[in-house]
């Protein structure tokens, strides 16, 4: 991603049901999405639609993610599907560490290992950390912390500047009724953050330099917010994001945003 640009990931999770459907979602967004200066959109269809949306890809601008990815390369992992397998269809992202992923049992040493895989390619890990719930004794403090340590263990500099991280509080995704976390308490998050990989790093401008992005309940009406005022360079957006309507608009106020700082 280049430094100027916001970048917005959308998470299709496991939507829409048949592959026609999928097209007329990418298509007009794709078409908007390619010609915005300040974002770079990256869409994250389930996997099986990845090879059939790669034909439609036409700039760098918007590109497709995949939405997990196995550590190990090839071999007898039924149901598992590798960083190389996805690096040959044209997707160039990877989310890691959902937390719908991790309440199906993943581990932070899984999400560990699942970096490291993704970072052997060409492709950019979008590793997702964030407290269950919010507390009166910023327990979530200690969660978020830990979380961050355990999931990046063991990267070089270089794997960090080529990684992205998203705070997304588990208690603000929709799915789970959607509490609303403000652009300020993305902010108190994302620095919290930021200390833990200046720590890791050892170098306080190289963990400024690691690009975080926030998600939870994102729309049209509350990215902008998060983009002034959140400390986060884009979003990851699940619900709002299946509206190829809803999600253009979304997209358009990210431009603008962009071109007004
Ligand atoms: C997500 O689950 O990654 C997400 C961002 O979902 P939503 O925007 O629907 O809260």
């Amino acid at each position: 991603m280049t430094p100027k640009k916001y970048l917005i990931v959308a998470n299709w999770k496991m939507n829409p049901l048949r592959g026609s459907e999928a097209k007329k979602i990418f298509k007009p967004v794709n078409t908007v999405a390619s010609k915005l200066e300040r974002v770079e959109t990256v869409i994250c269809p389930p996997l099986i639609y990845l090879e059939s949306l790669g034909q439609d890809v036409t700039s760098r601008s918007c590109v497709l993610g995949a939405q997990d990815a196995f550590w190990e390369h090839a071999g007898a992992y039924t149901g598992q599907v590798s960083p190389d397998m996805i690096f040959n269809t044209k997707a160039r992202y990877v989310i890691v560490g959902h937390s719908e992923k991790r309440a199906m049992g993943e581990t932070d040493e899984m999400v560990n290992k699942k970096i490291k895989s993704i970072l052997q390619f060409p492709l950019i890990p979008v590793i997702c950390i964030g407290e269950k719930k919010r507390d009166d004794d910023s327990n979530y403090v200690k969660e978020l912390k830990m979380q961050t340590k355990k999931s990046l263990e063991g990267l070089t500099a270089e794997e960090f500047s080529r990684i992205v991280v998203v705070y997304e509080p588990v208690w603000a995704i929709s799915t789970n009724h959607g509490g609303i976390c403000t652009p300020i308490e993305c902010a108190e998050a994302v620095q919290v953050i930021r200390q833990v990989l200046a720590d890791m790093i050892g170098d306080v401008a190289k963990a400024q330099a690691v690009t975080i992005i926030f998600g939870g309940s994102v729309n049209e009406d509350s990215i902008a917010g998060f983009l002034t005022d959140g400390l986060v360079t884009g979003a990851i957006v699940g619900h709002a994001s299946l509206d190829p309507k809803e999600f253009i608009t979304l997209l358009k106020v990210a431009e603008k945003t962009g071109k007004k700082k």
